[in-house]
């Protein structure tokens, strides 16, 4: 076995702990490939992982389309900031975008409605109100899922988080799940190498973990 296996196969484990551990459903494991090499997602894919997270349209589109060939059950999710002149390169590469944080990105996807036919898109909240990062503020939250839902029509089936790194991330998760639930949408976004444990006990339903998989970036 090699090391990324030997990984996967822990963080496997140590979700499935928390989750029993928490009474809650295991969430899926997105392996964040970022910053790393096409081999190394290809190990990840030979010990059967199948869910990658990029964070750049540009390096996504570099690493995974070939690798799609060998292995059709790939599923790709962005998980960065997309540019609304990045959306028709982004729809052709990713099957899922986590990053849908303001009005006029919601514009340009309705005008690409063709092609989000097959698509799952979340919607990132910016839980720290934190002014350097992505996200809709939370007093803006409730609006803007309304309007992505009914007034645009965007296929919207959950929420996203990235807490402020100096902070407990509990109250960030816990607020994500609350306005989750208030709008009807089944899937969490929340947990990273450092908390998804936490994320995991307030019932998230996709992690994204890089570091602990893949090692440290460059
Ligand atoms: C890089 C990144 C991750 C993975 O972070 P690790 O600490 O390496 O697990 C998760 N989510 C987002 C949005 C990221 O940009």
């Amino acid at each position: 076995m090699n090391h990324i296996a030997d990984c996967l196969y822990k963080i496997t484990a140590d979700i499935q702990l928390s989750a029993q551990n928490s009474g809650r459903a295991p969430p899926r494991l997105i392996a964040v490939s970022k910053g790393h090499p096409i081999a190394a997602a290809e190990q990840a894919l030979r010990a059967g992982q199948y869910l990658f997270g990029e964070n750049r349209v540009q390096e996504a589109s570099q690493k995974f389309p070939p690798l799609r060939y060998s292995f059709p059950s790939l599923e790709l999710h962005l998980i960065g900031a997309l540019q609304t002149n990045k959306i028709k390169q982004a729809l052709s590469v990713f099957d899922v975008i986590h990053t849908l944080d303001r009005e006029s990105l919601a514009l340009e996807l309705v005008k690409h409605r063709d092609l989000l036919a097959q698509k799952k898109l979340l919607i990132q909240v910016n839980t720290g109100s934190e002014p350097q990062k992505s996200g809709v503020l939370p007093n803006e939250a409730d609006i803007f899922i309304e309007q992505c839902l009914n007034r645009h029509r965007l296929p919207v089936v959950g929420l996203m988080t990235i807490p402020p790194a100096d902070q407990d991330p509990a109250p960030h998760f816990s607020l994500l799940a609350r306005l989750a639930e208030k709008h009807g949408l089944r899937e969490l976004s929340m947990g990273m190498s450092a908390d998804f444990e936490t994320a995991i006990a307030h019932g998230a339903t996709y992690v994204r973990i890089g570091t602990a998989i893949f090692g440290k970036r460059d």
